[in-house]
């Protein structure tokens, strides 16, 4: 049986709504407060990548063996899961093994070690059950790369989120700028967008595309209330006006 065929196996209790699209589109923001408009859970999966891609740059293995080989040993084997704690921004975070990693997932190199683990199938293996064992119970958002086409095919709504190269990395920017840490330059932030959308649209396994049933939104020229707006109205009719 393949990967995708035996994830669906696993029952849906309730509604889930899946968001995708590639970094830099205001997905996550976007995300949170649909969740917050809606009594939703929000399940951020990148966040998932991000974990295993810091851990296995911090595993004392990596001086002898290549990262992907890290990076699918230790998938397969790390406890991950997410824990809100409402004094913390962003609430929602993100343990392994019982540690909280949410404040180190953020940098460039994991940012860059994420998008190369997550290409790795033994890797998107080891996330796969997770995944779906997090939503199913219903009432659940989650955004990734593939929550629509591999994770909930079945999802009840589905949001492709897009924008122009220029403007997700002048997001990008805004909010790298807001961290504190040394920002790059607008043209640094704008390669290393191209470079990952490169990789999570060329992958082999589960690679970034739109469903066929997904409804794309170009948010270039929106604001992100626009944005939440939007999608909230989408799915307060999807779900209860039917
Ligand atoms: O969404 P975020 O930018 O935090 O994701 C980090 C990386 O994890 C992405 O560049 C992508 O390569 C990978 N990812 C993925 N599938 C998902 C979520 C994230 O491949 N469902």
């Amino acid at each position: 049986m393949k990967e995708e065929d035996w994830v669906v196996a696993i029952p849906k209790l309730g509604p889930v709504i899946a968001i995708d699209g590639p970094a830099g589109t205001g997905k996550s923001t976007a995300t949170r407060q649909l969740a917050d408009a809606l009594g939703f859970v929000h399940i951020d999966t990148g966040a998932l990548y991000r974990a295993v891609a810091l851990l296995s740059r911090k595993s004392p293995q990596i001086a002898t063996q290549e990262e992907a080989e890290v990076a699918a040993s230790l998938a397969g084997r790390v406890h991950l899961e997410f824990r809100r704690n409402p004094e913390k921004n962003p609430a929602n975070r993100i343990f392994a093994d019982g540690q909280d990693l949410t404040d180190q997932i953020r940098t460039p190199e994991v940012t860059m070690a994420s998008s190369r683990i997550s290409a790795l199938p033994a890797v998107r293996a080891a996330l796969l059950g997770l995944q779906r064992r997090l939503g199913c119970r219903g009432r659940a958002i989650l955004e990734g790369r593939d929550i629509g086409t591999v994770i909930f095919p079945d999802a009840d709504v589905k949001f492709f989120l897009s924008a122009s190269v220029d403007e997700r990395a002048k997001r990008r920017l805004i909010e790298l700028e807001a961290t504190g840490v040394d920002a790059p330059t607008f043209e640094e932030v704008k390669a290393q967008i191209v470079e990952r959308d490169r990789g999570d649209s060329s992958r082999a396994v589960a690679p970034l595309k739109k469903a066929g049933d997904a409804i794309e939104v170009d948010t270039s020229q929106m604001t992100l209330d626009e944005v939440v707006q939007m999608m909230v109205q989408t799915v307060r009719k999807r779900l209860w006006q039917k």
